[in-house]
């Protein structure tokens, strides 16, 4: 019998589980929605600008035997947001798993900031606000053995380099967050953790970038991420494994904050 189910597929650790991956057109989103779908999970994905990019996830995930869509859904207005978790359920008639991944890195050091509030506030609005409007929609689909897991940072945890301070914030307000929802849903039956990436190779961050080397030395390891190496933590909180887990952090960067 446990043979059979090897060959059969069966072994697939998400099969029959439906997840939505925030940012999922490009970056670690994009590998996050791969990794799942390979899991088994059906998956929607959400982005803002590239409707192209993520048509083209959405039929790489279809390709894998899943039933995927992509929906367009600013995170920064909790209206769309939500309605992104709405579509979804809408879509494939329950959620699982649900991955905020969607985020933006604005840059500047406190005495540096002056004129750029909109920028800021956006920022805020779209890795914190778009982060729990979305948990808040979804904690009513959630069934026991959900999950709610969120993209952070290493620098969540840890601020080594001067001008992070309005990102790092966000990363930490994420963190907090959490705690408080793995409190709120534990009685559910619902887990809630945060994965926090490195530098990791993305159009956010390349690895040839102006940080680039810097980065890479302040490592363990001595390089940066793969996408596929954070989604594969996100793969694993997502799973049957990882049932009891909840209100806490993986942090996944080489090193870096050792
Ligand atoms: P990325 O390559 O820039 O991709 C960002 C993704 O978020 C895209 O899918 C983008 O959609 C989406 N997005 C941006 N603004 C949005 C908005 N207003 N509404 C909806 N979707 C929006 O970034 P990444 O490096 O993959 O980062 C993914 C997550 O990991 C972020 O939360 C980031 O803070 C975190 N992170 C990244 C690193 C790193 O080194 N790369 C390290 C630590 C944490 P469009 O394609 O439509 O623009």
């Amino acid at each position: 019998m446990a043979a059979n189910a090897i060959c059969t597929g069966m072994a697939k650790k998400l099969t029959g589980k439906v997840a939505l991956v925030t940012g999922g057109s490009r970056g670690i989103g994009a590998a996050i929605a791969n990794r799942l779908a390979e899991e088994g999970a059906d998956v929607a994905i959400g982005y803002s600008a590239s409707a192209a990019k993520a048509e083209e996830v959405a039929q790489q995930l279809k390709l894998k035997g899943v039933r995927a869509e992509a929906f367009q859904a600013d995170q920064a207005d909790s209206a769309q947001a939500a309605a992104l978790v709405d579509k979804t359920v809408k879509a494939f008639g329950r959620l699982d798993i649900l991955v905020n991944n969607a985020g933006v890195a604005v840059g500047g050091a406190v005495t540096e900031t002056a004129g750029r509030e909109a920028e800021f506030a956006r920022q805020y609005d779209i890795n914190v606000g778009g982060v729990v409007a979305a948990v808040r929609a979804a904690a009513a689909h959630l069934p026991a053995g959900g999950r709610i897991i969120t993209i952070g940072s290493s620098l969540g945890a840890l601020v080594p380099y001067a001008g992070l301070a309005d990102y790092s914030g966000t990363k930490a307000a994420v963190v907090g967050y959490s705690r408080g929802w793995a409190r709120d849903l534990g009685p559910k039956g619902i887990t809630v953790n945060v994965v926090q990436p490195g530098a990791t190779a993305t159009d956010m961050n390349p690895d040839n970038g102006p940080f680039a080397e810097a980065l890479k030395a302040h490592t363990a390891l001595g390089r940066f991420a793969q996408p596929e190496e954070i989604a594969a933590a996100v793969a694993f909180l997502a799973s049957p494994d990882a049932s009891y887990i909840t209100g806490t952090t993986l942090t996944v960067d080489g090193g870096h904050n050792a």
